[in-house]
């Protein structure tokens, strides 16, 4: 262990031009090995789904102090370290979903839209976290969707279709490296999975000795260096807007880290899975609290990092969602200010205005917006309409005000960011592919040990 912190800090600027100017890959095998200089005892790859560059420079904007001249750096800034494209197998065209990307960021493999784990023939393919569970070190995942959703699903299951969630919970048990569970720790939703009239899969994983923590009270209460499935909803978590922790992603990252720290050291997937449903949904406000949520996950891994500089940390998009615009219609302005101060999401507001006598007073409130009379009547006018309606009205009245555009309710095909800090970040500089950021994992993971995961 000593020998890899010693290899950390040794990393000289050539091995640096090195790494980041030349990438062989063996044929066959998704290991990159020429990033085997500085192994990392802790990897921690964080995927924020529908992550595009956009997102980044909105966030930036919308904490931006306008009592001062410049637009002060957000966590991200420090950290980029280039960009990956993400299209899918060429079967899939340019655009790819979560499922697709999911696998190439965990198996280096490129496959079709949907895919979970397998490549184009619909075989299996290993991810990271396989191999690293092989090499004896522990494993985690911490998200705020279902865990059974693409992005954790591609790191523990192989199946033709991201939809068959039941299939894809069993193999969360099924799947064994050593003759255990692929993960050791898992956070976010899905008890519905988990918990079936055909299988109790949550008692199977109780009856081998996990903790079950179903409130995040519950989950601070697991005694440290536990194996622990917590699933805190039915299915996701809800939006951030609506949660008790306004840093659950945060809070969990910590409570995985706090499992999974050994002497082998950890892989940990941590993902920041409801960007994407706010671009989705074209919902400016829930993309950026779920940005917030996010940047703070990153705060506190910078934090671990200076702690222990032997831990690697990844942070990468799967794609971008939404087509969002900084600005639109022709107007050059962009205007978060209005965003600051919502205590709920668009779609909880939506919700509530039906039970509230005063619905537009009541959404104004939650929005924390003090509006003009016109901007009251446009809300009271559609407060006896469906939910839907008003849900579509709240957030496009936020469009307006912010001045946001957005240009699909689906995914984009542009490159996205990549992020790296920590032992071994330098394997990431530059122009890369989803892909190359698994083989790199690999790589870094093969450094060390030489012993094969046992699949
Ligand atoms: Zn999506």
């Amino acid at each position: 262990m000593v020998k890899k912190v010693v290899r950390a800090s040794l990393v000289s600027s050539a091995s640096i031009a090195l790494l980041a100017g030349c990438t062989v890959t063996e044929p066959n095998n998704n290991i990159d090995k020429t990033v085997a200089t500085n192994a990392p005892k802790n990897i921690i790859m964080v995927v924020a789904d529908g992550m595009g560059p956009a997102y980044t420079t909105a966030y930036r904007n919308f904490v931006d102090d306008k009592n001062t001249p410049e637009i002060e750096k957000v966590v991200f800034d420090d950290i980029l370290v280039g960009n990956a494209s993400t299209h899918p197998a060429h079967v899939s065209g340019y655009v790819t979903d979560s499922a697709a990307a999911a696998t190439a960021l965990a198996s280096g493999t490129k496959s079709y839209n949907g895919a979970i784990g397998v490549d184009v023939e619909m075989e299996p393919v290993n991810s990271v976290m396989h191999y690293a569970k092989g090499l004896g070190m522990r494993t985690g995942l911490a998200v705020t969707s279902q865990i059974v959703h693409a992005t954790p699903a591609s790191y523990i299951a192989h199946n033709e279709s991201r939809k068959n969630y039941n299939d894809i919970a069993n193999d969360f048990y099924d799947i064994k490296v050593n003759g255990e569970p692929v993960a050791d720790v898992m956070l976010g939703g899905g008890t519905t999975y988990f918990k079936r009239e055909d299988r109790d899969i949550l008692a199977q994983f109780i009856n081998d000795g996990y903790h079950y923590a179903d409130s995040y009270e519950n989950l601070a209460d697991v005694p440290k260096g536990s194996n622990v499935i917590g699933l805190f909803a039915p299915v996701a978590l809800p939006a951030v807007l609506d949660d008790v922790r306004k840093d659950r992603l945060a809070y969990l990252t910590k409570q995985a880290v706090r499992h999974l720290e050994n002497d082998n050291g950890f892989f940990l997937l941590v993902e920041a899975s409801q960007v994407d449903w706010a671009g989705h949904a074209n919902d400016i406000g829930s993309a950026m609290a779920e940005m917030h949520d996010l940047a703070q996950t990153i705060e506190y891994l910078r934090g671990y990092v200076e702690d222990n500089p032997d831990t690697l940390v990844v942070l990468t998009a799967d794609h971008s969602t939404g087509g969002l615009t900084i600005g639109a219609g022709g107007d050059y302005r962009w205007s978060p200010e209005h965003l600051h101060k919502m205590s709920a999401s668009a779609r909880t507001i939506a919700k509530g205005m039906v039970d509230n006598e005063m619905s537009a007073e009541y959404a104004a409130e939650k929005l924390g917006l003090s509006l003009t009379s016109d901007e009251l009547a446009m809300l009271d006018s559609v407060s006896d309409q469906d939910e839907e309606t008003r849900y579509s009205a709240i957030k496009s009245f936020l469009d307006v005000k912010t001045n946001t555009g957005w240009t699909t309710s689906g995914h984009t095909g542009v490159d996205v960011e990549v992020f790296a800090f920590g032992a071994g970040y330098t394997s990431f500089i530059g122009q890369i592919d989803n892909t190359d950021i698994a083989k790199k994992i690999f790589g870094l993971l093969e450094e060390k040990s030489v012993s094969k995961p046992v699949l």
